[in-house]
């Protein structure tokens, strides 16, 4: 299996490299060059499987370059102990057709565990092939979660270091006290005077800068990236919609063979487009529901086929889907274009330069087939939180919560009643106090710990464990640094010069 650049089709690297690279040189993303399909006999020898042997199947049809041992290796390490109860990707079953397909059992309790925990070792078996076994630096600029998933992910993975950049005043206290008591050898956390984007734009200029480069070279060092254009976050969450299907057949919940929908909370795009990839290898999904908040530009564009930026940016109570560009689309456009790499770079470069690019009325028709979008606000995601925990005594976090509400909308229009996936991506502790005034706002507290508590006491619901000892961890990093000096921060980290 090879893989090739969305903006240019003829490039062709293998899994290693595209793995270990994270984008092209002509800022194109990898995709496979063809999807690998798994026939009905493949999915009912799944159903017999554990999550970490339906994982070494799923990735090993796509990392043809790893061998056996390898993949075996990588999700072993991954997941083995790692996922509270050992449950990667548990389905919950709530109502007649709909299941949470929780993915936030992992130790930072969000959906992002699931691949951050399998890119370390992806990244190293990678570079030990293509880049002669160069200890790998993991720069990240964050604006909360993912920087703590990474660090978790990458904590004492041999060969690796990684370090995280966060806006001094740009995350919330429970995220600061993440990431600041992070444990490891390998890491490291720093603030930084300013916003996400100047921690943004320092990483980028530390990542392209030939001084830093040679520096780390001389090492024996490279950097490389944990965002979620890499092909390696992406393939693992392939994974858990397959393994839903299959719990579902194992479960007696639907016949082998039987469609279902899927509904996502969208923000950046990666999570729906796994699903769209579970589905093209054969996994029958009727519809892709595609959730997003205020932030509503996906909604937009899977109805009109118009793709427009140029919008007032909203923060709302779900924030990890609060973003305007969604940089995984490309790769949906890529398939559905017929591999077009010339139209699409064209729309990429109208995308950056007027914010805006439109598709044919063929191709919207094409998407429009496959996907239905919809979005809510902020009151209406607390009141489905509300209904939702009234009805069926079931607690979801606000990004979930945005799914259930467009999900009902989806019905409401359609009638649409095919049995439902639906992705769970936070635990409703990560957001509290959201949480907590959508079913009992007079409890709220201004300390996020007393207000963790009294959702516990409210909601019958235990409080995650890694969330719930952070409470008596002590911050080991304290750095906080200007824009200026990020990259002495980095070569101190590292004991360079
Ligand atoms: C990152 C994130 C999302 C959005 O996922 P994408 O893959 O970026 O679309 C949704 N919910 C939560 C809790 C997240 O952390």
């Amino acid at each position: 299996m090879q893989y090739q650049s969305t903006r240019n089709s003829s490039v062709r690297v293998s899994s290693a490299q595209a793995i270990s690279q994270g984008i092209s040189q002509d800022k194109g993303l990898f995709v496979p060059t063809s999807i690998p399909v798994l026939t009905a006999e493949d999915i009912q020898d799944m159903c017999g499987m554990d999550y970490i042997a339906r994982a070494k199947k799923v990735l090993g049809a796509y990392l043809t370059d790893f061998s056996d041992e390898e993949l075996g290796a990588c999700v072993q390490g991954a997941y083995q102990g790692k996922f509270e109860e050992d449950k990667v990707a548990p389905l919950s079953k709530v109502g007649e057709n709909t299941y949470f397909l929780e993915l936030w059992h992992g130790p930072t309790c969000a959906f992002k565990d699931v691949a951050l925990q399998l890119l370390p070792y992806l990244l190293t078996t990678s570079a030990k092939k293509v880049v002669d076994g160069k200890k790998i630096v993991i720069l990240v600029a964050t604006s909360g979660d993912t920087g703590k998933a990474a660090l978790e992910g990458f904590k004492d993975v041999e060969n690796t270091s990684i370090l995280v950049f966060y806006p001094e005043d740009g995350v919330s206290p429970m995220q600061k006290l993440q990431m600041t008591t992070q444990a490891g050898e390998n890491v490291a956390v720093c603030a930084i005077e300013g916003n996400f984007d100047d921690a943004q734009n320092g990483v980028k200029a530390i990542f392209t800068d030939p001084v830093m480069a040679a520096k780390l070279e001389k090492h024996g060092m490279m950097f490389s990236s944990a965002n979620s254009i890499n092909w390696g976050r992406l393939v693992p969450q392939i994974v858990y919609y397959i393994s839903a299907y299959c719990d579902l057949i194992a479960d007696g919940e639907i016949k082998a063979g039987e469609p279902i929908n899927v509904v996502v909370p969208t923000g950046n795009f990666g999570n729906i487009l796994a699903a769209y990839y579970a589905r093209e290898m054969g996994i029958p999904i009727a519809k892709l529901i595609c959730a997003s908040n205020q932030n509503n530009v996906l909604t937009d564009f899977i109805r009109t086929g118009t793709y427009d930026k140029n919008r007032v940016f909203h923060t709302s109570i779900s924030p990890s889907m609060d973003i305007l560009i969604s940089s995984n689309l490309e790769r949906l456009l890529y398939h559905l274009c017929g591999k077009d790499d010339k139209t699409l770079t064209s729309w990429m470069q109208a995308l950056t330069e007027e914010g805006k690019y439109a598709i044919d009325p063929q191709m919207r028709a094409e998407l429009q087939k496959v996907f239905w979008g919809g979005y809510c606000d902020d009151t209406a995601t607390k009141n489905t939180i509300h209904e939702v925990f009234q009805k069926y005594s079931y607690l979801c976090d606000t990004h979930t919560a945005v799914a259930v509400n467009v999900y009902e909308q989806y019905v409401k229009e359609t009638g649409d009643a095919t049995k439902t996936v639906i992705a769970s991506t936070a635990s409703p502790f990560k957001f509290s106090s959201s949480v907590l005034d959508a079913i009992a706002p007079e409890k709220v507290d201004k300390n996020d710990f007393v207000t963790a508590e009294r959702l516990s006491q409210v909601s019958g619901y235990a409080i995650p464990k890694a969330l719930k000892e952070l409470k008596d961890k002590q911050p080991r990093f304290d750095t906080c640094c200007t824009r200026e000096n990020m990259e002495q921060i980095v070569l101190e980290m590292l004991h360079i010069q």
